[in-house]
């Protein structure tokens, strides 16, 4: 299968690597995405190996190595600054999301992308294929193979498996991006998590330049009630949450500008039976969104776009086999056991802290 004409929705980490891919194996795309070129594209994440090798199919591996930070070491320390864990990390990195998106759509054709087209709904050729995506604006876009990389909530996964469910994680995120080089020097190069001793609280420091540093506070839900999104409410929240805390937290406050703060709410999707049906295939967060206490969201969605993009220009299939279905076969087998370490984390995370708790990062070797 080669399909003449592919139309991305959703613009992010999968659309925009999925592009790459195809446009480097001789294909060509659009990319719909809802939002517009210049919007806000959220803060940061951990960059680990299994998505730095996914990078070197796209010739990104370099380019984001540059626009990152490395990171050593993971270590916890209590609430009250004592150490309970340290361990070596292996090719991982700090790096905020625009600078990552900047580096991964370096080069994209300029036309490929519309902005502005929140994807609405499909509509069906007779034999059952998606034919027309249609936007809210009104437009649409005709394509042989359609991609749902719209993320957490994807309304293209919404049309083509109604059943499928998203819940509210537990565990919700205040998230920050700040700039203060002491601060990052004081991390020297670590993943920093302080634990309150209780359990179900947490304070996460990821330096992402020499200058920039992700914070935030994992809480749970139900025993902190999650504060309105307005900026005061936000700060007194993270000073009475971390309130007596030896450590950086005091500090990390003080530097923080809260109207550029948000509440993030993770969303645990139900296991999906495959990744795809007739003519429209479901990357990323659309098909498989995991804790985030993995670190793997962005990192598996490079890996499934990858693989979806070789695998349609016939890297993966052999014989007869319909790409769309080795794709989605290989790819769930690689979430299987991602999922349950996800929910292993998270109970870790909801019981008081012990010396011999897991890093909260998962590999998928
Ligand atoms: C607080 C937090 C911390 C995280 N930390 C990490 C981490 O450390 N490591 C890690 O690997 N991952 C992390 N993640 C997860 C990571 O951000 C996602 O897994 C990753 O962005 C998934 O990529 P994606 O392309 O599937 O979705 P996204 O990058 O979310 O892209 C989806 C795109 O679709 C667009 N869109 C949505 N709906 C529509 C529509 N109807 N029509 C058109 N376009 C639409 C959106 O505007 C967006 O551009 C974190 C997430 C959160 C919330």
């Amino acid at each position: 299968m080669h399909p003449r004409k592919i139309a991305i929705i959703g613009g992010g980490i999968a659309g925009i690597a999925f592009a790459q891919r195809y446009r480097q194996l001789g294909g060509r795309v659009s990319i719909h995405e809802r939002g517009m070129p210049q919007h806000d594209p959220g803060m940061g994440f951990i960059l680990l190996a299994n998505g730095f090798e996914a990078l070197s199919h796209i010739g990104r591996r370099s380019a984001v190595k540059d626009l990152s930070y490395p990171l050593t070491d993971c270590t916890i320390r209590d609430h009250r600054d004592q150490k309970l864990v340290d361990e070596k990390l292996d090719s991982a990195h700090g790096i905020t999301r625009s600078a990552f998106l900047e580096a991964l759509g370096q080069d994209l054709p300029e036309g490929w992308t519309r902005y502005g087209q929140a994807f609405s709904h499909f509509e069906y050729h007779p034999s059952g294929q998606a034919h027309r995506a249609i936007f809210q604006n009104g437009e649409g876009v005709e394509a042989d193979l359609f991609l749902g990389c719209d993320g957490t909530n994807s309304k293209v996964r919404g049309e083509i498996f109604p059943a499928s469910k998203v819940s509210r994680s537990r565990v919700v995120e205040l998230v920050s991006v700040i700039e203060n080089d002491l601060l990052v020097a004081r991390c020297r190069k670590r993943f920093m998590k302080f634990r309150h001793k209780d359990g179900g609280l947490a304070l996460g420091l990821v330096p992402a330049t020499r200058r920039k540093l992700i914070w935030y506070l994992q809480f749970d839900r139900q025993k902190y009630p999650t504060p309105e999104a307005d900026p005061a409410r936000l700060e007194s929240f993270s000073r009475r949450l971390t309130q007596g805390w030896s450590g950086p937290a005091l500090q990390l406050i003080e530097a923080t500008d809260f109207g550029r703060t948000r509440i993030c709410h993770t969303g645990a999707l139900s296991p999906l039976q495959q990744y795809f049906s007739e003519n429209v295939a479901l990357l990323g967060d659309a098909a498989h969104a995991v804790h985030s206490f993995t670190s793997q969201g962005v990192n598996t969605a490079i890996e499934d776009a990858v693989y979806l993009a070789e695998a349609l220009t016939n890297g993966h299939a052999t014989g007869s086999l319909d790409p769309l279905a080795i794709y989605s076969e290989t790819r769930r087998n690689a979430m299987r056991t991602l999922f349950d370490f996800g929910n292993m984390l998270q109970d870790e995370f909801l019981a008081p802290p012990t010396a011999d708790q897991r890093i909260p990062l998962a590999t998928t070797a």
